[in-house]
């Protein structure tokens, strides 16, 4: 018994120096990558409601790894944000979305997501700014997502910033709604265009506590005069029920995955999806 407790033990150890180095590695390789733009953005579509239009798409971030394939963001961004990267990525990832959405037909919008780490450097609104100016997309048609996390921090400033760049017109959209920590009166507080909720309570639907939850969440949205989003729709029945409860737009697999930037315009330019 000892003897295969301490075979365990080692077994352990050196898995844990494993792990350590990978990441390193992993640094490393995200330090080169920023540099040299080895990123990409899929987007995906984004349907409205009322009229069944595609009306833009969230920018999702992705890294083509030359030996490890397709990483997801799941397993880079928090990596990012803990060694800082995530400000010359986020950084890319704006002026990329808002390039390539200046090339999309009609007011078609597109979201991208910022890190709550982006919030505490002094430069996001100016490369907000930039970003707009060197792609020549109009304020309106881009939206930034941000999550509860920002709201923790030193909420004046945020809030301040974020005034800032509603001010300029780009719109503000509260993601993950429900997973966080925030209370309701941070809804008050924060100047946001729109509540996304999240995928949790969308897979959960056909039970009436969840509904229940998007049909309140919907009721103080449009009393803020917000509208709001369904994440994670997968289904005809759960499309049906953000429906009926009340929400303004959808995104899911059952509208589209995340695409390719080609296939993203050709897919708006399809007039009905359903
Ligand atoms: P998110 O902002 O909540 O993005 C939605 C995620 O749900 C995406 O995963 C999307 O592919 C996935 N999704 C969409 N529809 C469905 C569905 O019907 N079912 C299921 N199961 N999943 C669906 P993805 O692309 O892997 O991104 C994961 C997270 O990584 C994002 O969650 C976001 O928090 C973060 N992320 C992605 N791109 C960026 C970025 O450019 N900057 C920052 N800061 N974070 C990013
Ligand atoms: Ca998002
Ligand atoms: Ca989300
Ligand atoms: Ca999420």
């Amino acid at each position: 018994a000892k003897a295969s407790s301490r075979n365990t033990y080692c077994f352990y150890e050196a898995g844990m120096d494993a792990a350590v180095e990978k990441r390193m590695q992993l640094e490393i390789e995200m330090r080169e990558a920023v540099v040299c733009g080895d990123f990409a953005l899929h987007y995906q579509p984004v349907l409205r409601l009322a009229d069944e239009q595609i009306v833009g798409f969230e920018a999702l971030m992705r890294w083509p790894h030359p030996t490890r394939g397709m990483i997801s963001p799941e397993a880079f961004i928090p990596l990012a944000e803990e060694t800082g990267q995530i400000v010359p990525l986020g950084d890319w990832a704006l002026r990329e979305a808002c390039t390539e959405a200046a090339s999309w037909p009609n007011d078609l919008r597109v979201a991208v997501n910022v890190s709550a780490v982006q919030f505490q450097q002094p430069g996001l609104e100016q490369s907000v700014v930039s970003a707009l100016a060197a792609s020549g997309l109009a304020p309106h048609r881009l939206e930034l997502e941000i999550t509860e996390s920002v709201l923790v921090q030193d909420a004046e400033a945020v809030i301040a910033c974020l005034h800032r760049l509603r001010s300029v017109g780009v719109r503000i959209a509260l993601d993950d709604f429900g997973t966080g920590y925030s209370s309701l009166s941070y809804l008050r507080r924060f100047p946001f265009d729109k509540i996304k909720i999240d995928r949790s309570f969308i897979r959960e639907i056909s039970d009436p506590d969840a509904a229940a939850i998007v049909r309140a969440v919907v009721g103080i949205a449009t009393h803020l005069g917000a509208s709001v989003t369904a994440e994670g729709v997968e289904t005809v029945a759960q499309l049906e029920q953000v429906r009926q409860e009340g929400c303004t737009e959808v995104q899911g697999y059952l509208i589209s995955r995340p695409l390719l930037t080609e296939q993203a315009t050709e897919f708006a330019r399809g007039e009905r999806v359903r």
